[in-house]
Formats: structure tokens, sequence, C-alpha cells
């Protein structure tokens, strides 16, 4: 017997498809009801330890465009001085220091090696999130590693941070990097590597910010001229476009907050 698919379930399969692939955050807005409406700013934030130096080179570029941003630290423990000197430095500088992971380990790495979401927690979050601690620092916010995640192990980490971010892809129980809604605690976030390759996707999200309570999430990784690193020059023009429109630079802690 033969089976006919009608023409319209083949047309709404492809549609939804296309929406699924060009699928624009500012949907979202309508979607569902919120609890914890989203402020209007710009949630900046950068990743891993190796790139210490790099960000020390910034700090004053940083206070002197009252950039406030939040620095994600791994391998808490093993810093040297001069790195324990410069997470300092940017904590006193008004920046938050928040938490990497234990040893910079992929989650989808655990689960691969039929480790459990359980033995993440235990090895990657609890164990560095008390080296942290003993160092002084306390943060209410997580960046996973390479942005691997899921909803089991994001339950676990909410027990001890109260907002975690993701990266663009991987959406599942999360929040979009441009948000009208901060329910959950848990976000994606757009990759400041754009400016390289699609920069109006960064410059489009900052101008729709004007006058809408909304927040975009952006990361990056090491600053500095070398290919692959954030120019700061090109950043200028994140900086420009928000004092234009007087939009605020958010810690990551203050998301998901009254
Ligand atoms: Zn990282």
């Amino acid at each position: 017997m033969r089976t006919n698919i009608p023409v319209y379930v083949v047309l709404l399969l492809f549609v939804s498809t296309a929406l699924g692939t060009y699928w624009n955050p500012s949907f979202e807005k309508y979607d569902h009801n919120c609890n914890q409406l989203a402020h209007q700013g710009v949630a900046l934030s950068f990743d891993d330890s190796k790139n210490l130096n790099g960000w020390n080179d910034t700090r004053s570029y940083f206070t002197q465009n009252n950039i406030t941003a939040t620095f994600f630290i791994d391998h808490w423990g093993h810093h040297t001085n001069e790195q324990s000197n410069i997470i300092k430095g940017l904590h006193d500088d008004g920046h938050e220091i928040g938490f990497h992971g234990s040893n910079h380990k992929k989650y989808a790495d655990y689960l691969r090696n039929n480790e459990t979401a359980m033995s993440y927690y235990e090895h990657e979050i609890l164990s560095g999130t008390q080296l942290m601690e003993e160092a002084g620092y306390e943060s209410e916010s997580f960046a996973y590693p390479m942005g691997s995640r899921d909803v089991v192990i994001d339950a676990l980490v909410l027990q001890n941070y109260s907002v975690l971010r993701g990266i663009r892809w991987n959406a599942h129980g999360s929040n979009s990097w441009s948000t009208f809604c901060e329910d959950g605690g848990v976000f994606r976030a757009l990759s400041l590597a754009l400016l390289d390759s699609e920069p109006d996707v960064i410059y489009d999200e900052l101008h729709q910010l004007s006058g809408e309570e909304r927040t975009l999430l952006l990361y990056g990784h090491s600053i500095g001229d070398e290919p692959g690193e954030l120019d700061l020059n090109e950043f200028q023009n994140i900086v420009d476009i928000m004092g234009e429109s007087n939009i605020p630079w958010l810690k990551m802690s203050e998301l998901g907050h009254e």
C-alpha cells in the first residue's frame, strides 16, 4: 500500500525546519509567561585562566570606558602568584569573578566516558568551587567549559550557582543570548569571535536593545592583537553603540534578579 503524505504536512515540516534554523530570539518575547523579566543591558564575560595576562593589559581600557565584565576562571588552587594578583586586580576594578570549572573539562566528555552528571558535579564543580572560596572569592555565576551542558547537570550546578552560561549552540532548557526573560537562570551567549565573521549579528542585537527591557549576553576569550584574539578596535564599535543608546553593562550575577 502506498502512503501519501499530504503536501501541507511536507510544507509544514519544511517551514518549521527553516524557522528552527533561522530562529530569531525576539520571537521569544511572546512565547511564554515569564516570572523574572530581563533588564536592559549587555552581560559581557570572558573565559579561561590562560588569558589572564591579556586581560590584565586591558584593565585600564575597561576602567576608562566604564565597562564591567565577568571573568570566568578555571584551575583554582593552581594559579601562579602573578595570575592571583591579576584576578585580585580585576576584582578590585569592580569586575565579577566567576567560576569556570575545576579542570576546564567538557561535560559531554564525562558522559562519553561512562561517567555521570553527578561525578562531573563532584569533580568539576564542587572541588573547584571550594578552592575558589579558599582563594577568597564567592561567586553566583558559572560558565560551562566549551558550553557543554544539559538540564541534568544544570539542576545540580544550580544548587551552588544562580546564573549558568552556555554558548550559542545548545538551546535545551536555556534562555537565549538575547532574552526578555531570565527565568531558570541558564543562558546562552553570543561569541565575540563573530566580530571577525558576522559582526552585524552582534550590531543588530545591540541596536534592538535600545528601548527594550532585554539582556544580551556576549562572551570572549583572549584579548590582544594576535589572530583569534578580541581586537579592542573592533570591540570599540560595541562600546560606541552602547554609549549612544545608554545601554548599561551587567554583571552575570545581576541576571535573574529583581
Ligand atoms: Zn573555557
